[in-house]
């Protein structure tokens, strides 16, 4: 089922986007929990981390990493370090049913996470 970041990659609604390829879309998070926070999406449609299949999403996964190290380089994050999360499912946390990688930097982040 789509969700509201279906609409963000086809315009319907705007997003402040930072970075976008043929296979990946990255944009500032409406609530964001540390200085930089940009989610990091694949523009198919896939549900959540226990939807992915290695032999399929391998390549797919590394652009999603490659986008992360390339925006956190741009935004000056990449040298005193950043943190990548995929929240899955209910107990993870994940509110938006679409795929999406958050990028979190620009402040210390503490372990354990809440
Ligand atoms: P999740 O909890 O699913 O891992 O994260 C979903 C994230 O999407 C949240 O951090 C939330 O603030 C963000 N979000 C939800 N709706 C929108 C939206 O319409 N635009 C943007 N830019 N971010 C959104």
């Amino acid at each position: 089922m789509s969700t509201i970041f279906s609409k963000i990659i086809n315009k319907e609604i705007p997003a402040d986007i930072v970075f976008e390829s043929d296979s990946v879309l990255a944009f500032k998070d409406i609530k964001p929990q540390a200085p930089v926070h940009i989610l990091i999406i694949p523009k198919i449609e896939i549900p959540k981390v226990t939807d992915l299949k290695g032999s399929e999403h391998a390549v797919l996964l590394g652009e999603l990493i490659d986008a992360a190290n390339k925006i956190a380089k741009e935004m000056g994050i990449a040298d005193d370090g950043f943190r990548l999360v995929f929240n899955c499912g209910d107990n993870g946390g994940q509110e938006v049913y679409h795929l999406h990688l958050h990028l979190l930097g620009g402040r210390k982040m503490k372990w354990p996470p809440g």
